[in-house]
């Protein structure tokens, strides 16, 4: 693996990291189930491996991709998005402050709510897409997070993380960026100065609906990282090595899949624009979304494939909508080569703030025809 950089991120992570097995020329990478990892004749450690806690080939492959995707200096794997984003927040003190966003993924915001809570930790929840509350919410020497996500569940707000990792600096804060939207294809928070990015891996960067997985890679391997590793150590939220294997294999498409759904999104994105039964279509690569100038400047490759929709006729009208729909399945989650179509409000409960009418869609692969047609159907019900 000498030459890694000479290629781009996206031919090495098809080939899984220029992969070959030495002895037999395997050209896939094998799944490593051994817990534990043998001790030689002078009772040293025969390899790298000693527990699979903390150790496993099999999962240090999908982070040392993970690194180079995202252009860190360390990444770990975990046994599920909250899984990370949990360790994240194991590390802050008592007495600190937090800031995070309004609208973001609803679970990370209710462990958030739930820390602040035991803890005695101070949360402010700000709206991201407005530097100057970001700036006033923060408290210099007591703040010691700034959590953004972007784009951001389920409006696709749109966040200019190089603007935040500034005021967060400024602060003596961490900036941790939820990319799993945006995913490494589009955007490189890292680059752009956030000292953690992080993703659901179950999301885009698997892509089949299959694995439940979290990641977080960092800029540098200071201390809060080497902490983070302390917790997945002591609380042992891992990644099992069958769905890191799934996770490495899904990513090997990550790219065709990330384009694909992107340009899926933006062109049924683009057909419902100006449709009678919708109030609006919610979509950073939309010239009228408010985030959509930051969003050309920090991403590439398309604007994600997810859309919301806000529907005439209220909570009935979306949910009328989202059961009659034939190829949109109508599911939770997101990032599939599957297109799933949600009333977000009734998943997040009573407590939720999001629109009634909202519908928020995660565009996959299909042929981008049938699913124009199957959403005209769909709302013509409506
Ligand atoms: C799904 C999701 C999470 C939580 O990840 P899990 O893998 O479900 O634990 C966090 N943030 C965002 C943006 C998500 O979509």
């Amino acid at each position: 693996m000498s030459n890694e950089d000479e290629f781009s991120p996206k031919s090495f992570v098809a080939s899984a990291g220029l992969y070959m097995d030495k002895t037999s020329g395997a050209i896939v990478p094998p799944v490593q189930t051994s817990t534990t990892f043998a001790r030689n004749k002078a009772y040293e450690l025969t390899g790298d491996f000693s527990y699979g806690r903390d150790q496993n080939p099999t999962y240090e492959q999908v982070e040392m991709l993970l690194q180079r995707l995202e252009k860190g200096a360390g990444a770990r794997v975990f046994s599920s998005g909250m899984a990370a984003f949990s360790a994240v927040f194991e590390t802050v003190n008592s007495g600190a402050h937090i800031v995070a966003p309004k609208i973001m993924y609803h679970g990370a915001q209710d462990w958030l709510r739930r820390i602040a809570r035991r803890r005695n930790i101070e949360l402010t929840l700000i709206d991201q897409s407005d530097l100057r509350a970001i700036k006033s919410a923060m408290q210099p020497g007591k703040t010691e997070i700034l959590w953004i996500e972007t784009p951001a569940n389920p409006t696709w707000d749109i966040c200019d993380i190089a603007a935040a990792a500034e005021i967060a600096h400024e602060a003596g804060a961490c900036l941790c960026v939820d990319s799993t939207v945006a995913t490494p294809v589009t955007t490189q928070p890292l680059l752009l100065g956030a000292d953690i990015v992080f993703h659901s891996a179950t999301k885009y960067l698997n892509g089949h609906s299959d694995v439940l997985a979290g990641v977080l890679v960092t800029r540098e391997l200071d201390e809060r990282w080497q902490e983070i590793g302390e917790v997945r150590h002591l609380a042992g939220g891992v990644l099992g090595s069958f769905e890191a294997w799934l996770l490495l294999r899904g990513m090997r498409t990550l790219f065709v899949r990330v384009e694909h759904s992107g340009k899926n999104a933006l062109t049924l994105a683009q057909h419902f624009e100006h449709h009678p039964k919708i109030d609006k279509v919610l979509y950073p690569g939309l010239e009228n979304h408010p985030g959509h100038a930051i969003a050309r400047r920090q991403m590439k490759n398309g604007f994600s494939g997810m859309v919301s929709l806000l529907i005439k006729g209220g909570a009935e009208g979306a949910k009328k909508v989202a059961t009659t729909t034939k190829l949109f399945v109508p599911a939770t989650s997101l990032g599939g080569v599957e297109s799933l179509i949600e009333h977000r409000a009734t998943v997040e409960g009573p407590k939720s703030i999001v629109p009634k009418n909202l519908l928020r869609l995660s565009i996959g692969i299909e042929a981008v025809e049938d699913l124009i047609a199957d959403m005209e159907q769909a709302l013509a019900a409506v």
